[in-house]
């Protein structure tokens, strides 16, 4: 039999086509993890296989041979279509309706297209007839019947219906799975138009068929997403077993507070089973009472608290509104995360700070009696002579620069060796503390009184005239006097003790600290040297 075989120009694109499908398949094999990579294997096998009989009947020229080629391609066109809505049902994840028998009915249109396909010459419902193709082409035009364009609208519907599981699944959040759908989407795109042309007649190369020509450019998409994009290289998680494998507890309440649904982590943290679902959050020990105080009486926010007191579980709980499509609030999403660790680790720097804040105060206390300590005599709790030397000066300066007068007092114990003799250091102490007593009550808050040395106690004041000072001073010496007795031991004779007293001031006796001393220490001399118990004024001014 002549089979008038020849390559055409359109049977050389068919067989590229399965060349290049075939290339695809492969690729696409050692990449199969992502979802319904199967089933893309075996689709691109059967768009190869459809392209492989479709350009064998392009090279055929008898009748014969090209409506049994034909016939073939109706094994491959069918399947091509069917796969491709599997492929699309599993990727998208819309694959709920593929269990039980639909499985196997949706294999039913392609079968009853072969079928029909293969009894042409009993009833020509798929071709009427055939007519030669142009003059010069080995090409044969196909009258259709009705029952090709049922074939084709069964088989374009479920193309159109896959596309548009794509089209969902490309329109639904995760940037990978966007990425993976728009190449598929282009893919099947140029089959859909190559149908629809040769369908509606408009064809550049009469009775060439487009639509294994056209998976030439689905190909070519593919490869690219397989390839050189590495698409399909990335497998995305689907959401589901996010939520299903993270750490923290997820559950969804709805508006009356019963739960819907709980992550295993939440099973887990809230101790819980299945038969929690459907019964309130009310029940679920521990956390109701918190998210209710805390979150907006459970209608949005965060809070931590412990869950569990022993062993401590300290949980970070954030509570959130879920809505609808009409903005309405269908229920809350509660997330629970254990804080633990970091509450544990919280608390203890809390406690750390407390420390040493404690010791930071008492280093301060500590230093402000240390300063205390190193301006003041022990004994007295008077400002000491360092303090005097210090403060002395930055007086006079004032005194100088306001034209006042700083009146100085010097007082000596007199005999004080004795009363140390005779009653012992003790009674000594305490005479010098009650003259420290009588100097402080006796002077105003600006005086300054110190020890000066041994049984000598200075007074410095400030704004006071000469007369004032000498005035004060034998007031103080008459109280030292009368008051001593009463709180003196009562062991032998009284002892009366007395004071002999110098006053100077600044500018009348001198204008330098070390002349004023040494003018008020003169006058305490004078007064011992006079018969002692008495007050005397400094001469007048040296030089
Ligand atoms: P005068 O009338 O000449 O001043 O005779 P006086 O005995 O008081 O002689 P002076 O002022 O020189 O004596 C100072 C004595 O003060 C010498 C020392 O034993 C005594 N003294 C110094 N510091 C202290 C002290 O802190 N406590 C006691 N109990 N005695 C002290
Ligand atoms: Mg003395």
């Amino acid at each position: 039999m002549n089979m008038g075989w020849i390559l055409t120009s359109s049977g050389a694109i068919l067989f590229s086509v399965t060349a290049m499908t075939l290339m695809v398949s492969w690729f696409v094999w050692n990449r199969r993890r992502f979802t319904g990579g199967n089933v893309l294997f075996f689709l691109l096998l059967a768009i190869a296989g459809y392209a492989l009989v479709a350009g064998l009947e392009a090279s055929f020229s008898a009748l014969g041979w090209k409506v049994l080629w034909s016939t073939l391609e109706y094994v491959c066109s069918g399947p091509v279509a069917t796969l491709f809505l599997i492929f699309a049902s599993r990727y998208s994840g819309y694959d709920q309706w593929m269990h039980g028998w639909l499985r196997v009915a949706v294999w039913s249109v392609p079968s009853a297209a072969f079928i029909l396909v293969a009894t042409n010459a009993l009833h020509h419902w798929v071709w009427r007839g055939f007519l030669p193709g142009p003059a010069g082409s080995n090409a044969v035009i196909y009258i259709h019947g009705p029952g090709f364009y049922a074939i084709a609208a069964a088989l374009y519907a479920y193309v159109l219906i896959g596309c548009g599981l794509l089209l969902r699944s490309a329109v639904r959040p995760g940037v990978i799975r966007q990425r993976q759908s728009a190449m598929l989407l282009l893919g099947t795109l140029f089959p859909i138009a190559g149908g629809i042309l040769y369908i509606f007649g408009i064809n550049p190369i009469e009775g060439l068929d487009l639509i294994p020509i056209s998976f030439f450019f689905t190909g070519i998409v593919l490869s690219i997403g397989v390839g050189p994009l590495h698409v399909f290289d990335l497998i995305p998680v689907a959401r589901d077993t996010l939520v299903e494998q993270m750490p923290d507890a997820v559950l969804v309440l709805d508006t009356r507070w019963r739960l819907i649904d709980l992550n295993p982590a939440a099973r887990e943290l809230l101790n819980l089973d299945s038969s929690a679902i459907g019964r309130t959050i009310e029940g679920v020990p521990g956390i109701w009472d918190q998210i209710q105080s805390y979150c907006d009486g459970g209608n949005g926010g965060r809070t931590e608290f412990p869950l569990v007191e022993s062993p401590l579980c300290y949980v970070d709980v954030r509570v959130s509104p879920l809505s609808g499509p009409d903005q309405l609030v269908v229920g809350y999403l509660i997330m629970i995360t254990d804080i633990t660790k970091r509450h544990v680790a919280e608390a203890e720097l809390k406690k750390a700070n407390e420390r040493l804040e404690a010791q930071i105060k008492k280093i301060e206390a500590l230093q402000v009696e240390l300063r205390r300590q190193a301006t003041s005599d022990m004994l007295t709790g008077l400002f000491n002579r360092r303090r005097l030397d210090e403060a002395l000066p930055r007086e006079l300066k004032r005194a100088q620069h306001n034209g006042s007068i700083v009146s100085l007092i010097l007082f000596d114990i007199d005999h004080f060796k004795q009363v140390n003799d005779r009653y012992g250091h003790e009674v000594g102490d305490r005479l010098l503390q009650f003259l420290a007593h009588l100097l402080q009550e006796r002077t105003r808050p600006r005086d300054m009184a110190c020890r000066y040395g041994g049984d000598e106690f200075l007074l410095v004041l400030p704004e006071t005239p000469l007369e004032a000072a000498a005035t004060r001073a034998e007031e103080i010496r008459v109280a030292f006097s009368s008051l001593w007795p009463s709180i003196a031991p009562r062991e032998g004779q009284w002892e009366v003790a007395s004071l002999s007293v110098g006053v100077a001031a600044c500018p009348d006796h001198a204008l330098t600290e070390d002349a004023l001393i040494r003018g008020v220490d003169q006058a305490m001399y004078a007064a011992k040297e006079a018969g002692r118990n008495r007050v005397c004024i400094a001469d007048a001014k040296e030089g």
